[in-house]
């Protein structure tokens, strides 16, 4: 298995004005408990970052909101760092009721503006530390059906205050064309709702060749997306990552049986600047006017 952050191979600009400010991304990951979040990280950053937590017992007690977690891993390749800030948000679509479960999701990414707000607006603003949320996974479970009531609810409320990245989890367990009919299903039902997803801007000065990645990854959303933290062994003999079947291995790698490795190209390659851009520039921005209107500033 070669490298499986991408980061290494950045433009050189980019790659220089990023190591001058650090790498640094953080990617909130929501979505209902066994859509395969924790695995999915870990395969997005080949490493066990973020521990499986235990299902509660029956007889447990429930906590009655949702959580938000932070992990948090400095990963090297080629000697170029990347922090990478993952926020957890368990018990979300956990509860009998799950009419309020984004709200504090919501409240989080506001405080984080807010914080960093804070600092802005000091005399001395060397050193901002920024943790503000990039980029948010959105799990869809892979019903082959449509949206859920929640997942609309969910990315009404947050799609202006974050970049949304919905993904379809667990991929494996739906054929080509049952994916391609959700995908499709997927799309209508956030633009009726009128939901804007993370879109890729096309930059009138790039080559054929960054265009026709842009457009490949950008034809993949909503990405469905195969995870496993484990190495298996294909009939031919590789050792992939990927999940065995009696009938055969599923590969996380390999871009004809998912899009694993359009997201992963997407989030620390190709459009790594682009969503801190976008959060800083037009996020953050439209949060602060409005933040700064309703205090009468
Ligand atoms: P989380 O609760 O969303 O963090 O989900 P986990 O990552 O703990 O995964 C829940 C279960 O789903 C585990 O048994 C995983 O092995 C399994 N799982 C994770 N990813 C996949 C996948 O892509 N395909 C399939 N079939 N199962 C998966």
């Amino acid at each position: 298995i070669t490298s499986h952050v991408g980061f290494s191979n950045l433009p050189n600009q980019v790659r220089k004005k990023s190591v001058k400010d650090g790498f640094q991304l953080t990617v909130m990951v929501v979505g209902e408990s066994g859509l395969g979040k924790t695995t999915l990280i870990n395969t997005l950053f080949n490493s066990t970052i973020y521990m499986p937590r235990e299902p509660l017992h029956p007889a447990q007690d429930r906590p009655k909101t949702v959580a938000i977690e932070n992990i948090q891993a400095d990963i090297e390749e080629n000697g170029v760092q990347l922090r990478l800030n993952v926020v957890d948000t368990p018990g979300f679509g956990d509860f009998v009721n799950n009419s309020d479960s984004w709200t504090p999701i919501l409240d989080t990414i506001e405080q984080r503006f807010d914080a960093y707000l804070t600092q802005e607006n000091r005399v001395r603003r060397q050193k901002i530390a920024d943790s503000r949320v990039h980029a948010c996974l959105y799990f869809i479970q892979p019903t082959g059906h449509s949206l859920k009531q929640i997942d609309i609810d969910f990315m009404r409320r947050l799609h202006l205050k974050v970049n949304l990245i919905p993904v379809i989890s667990k991929a494996d367990t739906m054929n080509e064309e049952e994916i391609a009919d959700f995908k499709e299903r997927i799309l209508s039902d956030l633009a009726f709702h009128d939901i804007r997803i993370f879109q890729a801007p096309v930059y009138e000065d790039e080559d054929e060749e960054g265009i026709a990645e842009s457009e490949e990854i950008t034809r993949a959303i909503p990405f469905a997306v195969v995870g496993s933290d484990r190495a298996v062994r294909t009939a031919d003999g590789r050792i992939v990552r990927g999940r065995a079947y009696p009938w055969g291995v599923v590969e996380v790698d390999d871009p004809t049986h998912c899009d694993f490795g359009k997201l992963r190209q997407m989030l620390v390659r190709t459009n790594l600047e682009d969503l801190r851009t976008h959060t800083n520039q037009v996020l953050y921005e439209h949060w602060r006017t409005e933040r700064l209107l309703s205090m009468g500033v």
